[in-house]
C-alpha cells in the first residue's frame, strides 16, 4: 500500500485533476493526500489579514475562491456530469464552506483580532474544499473514493501555525482507514491541517501536506510515500532558478531533511521524520512525466559527486550579540539561546568568538522584541537583507571548502559555518548576491 500526495501545483485546475485521477488509477490500493488548489492557502490568509480593516475586500477574496472552485468543478465535468447530484453536492459544499469563511472573517473584523488559532481555521479551508471536491469528481470517472476529514485523523497539540502531531493517536486511527481500503475504496484526505484536543483546527506549517502524507504512511506502515509535484524529483538546485540543475536519483533521509530545512520548498522539512522512523522510502515524482523515476529518499546514501545539492533562503538577518563584561561566558550563550527558545526561533547558522555570538535567522518572526531582550546580554548589531546558501551532502574531501570559497572570493562572506561530519557548508552573503553565487557554485560543481 502506497501513500500518494498531490501538491497545489497538481490540484490547480480540471486538467491536472484528471491527470491526478489517471495516476491514482495505476495503483492497487492507494491512500491519497491532497493540498489545496494552487494559491488558495495564500489567498485565504490574505482574506484573514484584510478582514481586520476592509471587510468588503476580504469578502471579495473569499468570493473569488468560491468561484475558482466552482469553475474547476464545471470544467471537470465539461458542463455535463454523468451524475447531476455530484455537481449539486460539490456546489453546496463550496457554498457551505464559503459561508463559514465569511462568518470567520466577520468575527476577525468585529473583534479586531487575528489570532494564530483563527488563522489556522481559515487556512485549512483550502484543503477541506479540495479534498472533498476531488473525491466527488474522481468518483464519477471510475474511481471508488471515500472522503476522509483530516480533522478525524490528524490529532495535534495546540501550537497553532506549526502544530506537532500526536503520532500515537494517528496510529490508533489506522484500523478505520484500513477498513476503507479493504472495502476497495480510495481514501482522499486533505493535507496540512488537523485538530487539537479541544476540537480547534490546527495546521502543520507551510507545505504541511507532505508531512500529513508521511504521518499517514507511518501509521499505515505503507510500502512507500510518493510526493507528486511539478518537477521530476529533487534537483541539485531549484530548477526554476537554476535551469542547469540536474535530478538526483537517491538521497538519504538526513540529506533530504537538510535540503528542505535550508529552503528547498519541494518538501516540508518534517516529512522524513515519520518515514525514517519506520524506514519507509519517500519518492518525489512528476505528475507531468509520471514514468520518470524521480528521487528516492531512504536510509541509503550513494555518493556521486563532491556535493549532493545546493539550496538557499533569501530573507535572513544576522544578529550579533557582544557580551557585556558583567556576564560570564557560559551564562552569556545560554541566556542568548534561551531568548531564542522563548520566541520559538530556529537558528540557521551560528558562529562564536570569545565574547560574541553571531546568529543567522530566517525573517518572519518579530525580531524587534527578540533584539530588545538580547540587549540584556550585551550590545546587539543587526545586519538585514541577508541570504543563506547551503551545500548539503558535502564529501569529506579536504580541498572542497577551499575550492568553493576560492570560487566565490569576489563576494563578501558575512558568516560561514561548516561541519565535515555532517557534510554541510553554510555561507551567508548579501541577499542580492545569493542567486549569482548559487549559480556560480552550481556551475563549478555540477556543470
Ligand atoms: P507542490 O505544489 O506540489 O507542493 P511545490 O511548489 O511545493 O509543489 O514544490 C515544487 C517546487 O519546488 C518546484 O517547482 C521547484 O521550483 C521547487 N524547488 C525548490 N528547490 C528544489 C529542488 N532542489 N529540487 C526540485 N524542486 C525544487
Ligand atoms: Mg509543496
Amino acid at each position: 500500500m502506497r501513500i500518494l500526495k498531490f501538491g497545489g501545483t497538481s490540484m490547480s485546475d480540471a486538467q491536472t485533476w484528471q491527470q491526478v485521477v489517471n495516476i491514482i488509477k495505476r495503483y492497487e490500493s492507494p491512500f491519497v493526500v491532497v493540498s489545496a488548489t494552487s494559491r488558495t492557502t495564500r489567498k485565504l490568509i490574505e482574506a484573514a489579514r484584510t478582514a481586520l480593516d476592509d471587510i468588503d475586500e476580504s469578502y471579495s477574496i473569499a468570493s473569488e475562491i468560491n468561484h475558482r472552485h466552482k469553475k474547476i468543478i464545471q470544467d471537470f465535468f465539461d458542463g455535463s456530469p454523468n451524475d447531476a447530484s455530484v455537481l449539486d453536492n460539490c456546489n453546496n459544499r463550496i457554498d457551505e464552506l464559503s459561508d463559514g469563511l465569511e462568518t470567520q472573517l466577520k468575527t476577525i473584523n468585529s473583534e479586531q483580532e487575528l489570532t494564530a488559532q483563527k488563522k489556522d481555521a481559515i487556512a485549512s479551508v483550502g484543503e477541506q474544499l479540495s479534498s472533498y471536491l476531488f473525491a466527488q469528481c474522481a468518483s464519477t470517472v471510475g474511481l471508488s473514493t471515500r472522503w476522509v476529514d483530516a480533522g478525524d485523523i490528524i490529532r495535534t497539540d495546540s501550537d497553532f501555525g506549526k502544530a506537532n502531531p500526536n503520532e500515537d493517536y494517528i496510529a490508533n486511527q489506522s484500523a478505520s482507514l484500513k477498513k476503507i481500503i479493504d472495502n476497495g475504496q480510495v481514501p482522499i484526505m486533505g493535507g496540512y491541517y488537523g485538530i487539537d484536543d479541544h476540537g480547534h483546527t490546527t495546521t502543520l506549517g507551510f507545505e504541511g501536506s507532505d508531512y500529513s502524507a508521511s504521518l499517514i504512511g507511518a501509521a499505515l506502515n505503507a510500502e512507500a510515500i510518493e510526493i507528486w509535484t511539478d518537477v521530476s524529483g529533487i534537483f541539485t538546485c531549484d530548477p526554476r532558478f537554476v535551469p542547469d540543475a540536474k535530478p538526483i536519483s537517491q538521497l538519504s533521509f538526513q540529506e533530504a531533511t537538510e535540503l528542505a530545512y535550508f529552503g528547498a520548498k519541494v518538501l516540508h522539512p518534517s516529512t522524513t521524520k515519520p518515514a525514517s522512523q519506520k524506514q519507509i522510502p519517500v519518492w518525489v515524482k512528476n505528475i507531468f512525466d509520471p514514468d520518470k523515476s524521480g528521487t528516492r529518499i531512504s536510509s541509503e546514501s550513494t555518493r556521486v559527486g563532491p556535493v549532493k545539492a545546493i539550496t538557499y533562503k533569501e530573507n535572513c538577518t544576522i544578529v550579533t550579540v557582544t557580551s557585556s563584561q558583567t556576564v560570564m561566558g557560559y551564562e552569556f550563550l545560554a541566556g542568548v539561546f534561551d531568548i531564542l527558545r522563548w520566541h520559538h526561533l530556529a537558528v540557521d547558522v551560528v558562529t562564536t568568538t570569545e565574547a560574541s555570538v553571531s546568529i543567522g535567522i530566517e525573517n518572519g518572526a518579530n525580531l524587534d522584541e527578540v533584539i530588545e531582550q538580547l540587549k540584556g546580554y550585551g550590545s546587539v548589531d543587526v545586519l538585514d537583507q541577508q541570504g543563506i546558501i547551503s551545500l548539503v551532502g558535502c564529501s569529506n574531501d579536504r580541498s572542497l571548502v577551499t575550492n568553493i570559497l576560492t570560487q566565490v572570493n569576489n563576494v563578501p562572506q558575512n558568516l560561514i559555518s561548516y561541519s565535515r561530519a555532517k557534510g554541510n557548508l553554510n555561507l551567508v552573503v548579501d541577499k542580492d548576491q545569493v542567486l549569482p553565487v548559487v549559480r556560480d557554485i552550481h556551475q563549478k560543481l555540477f556543470e
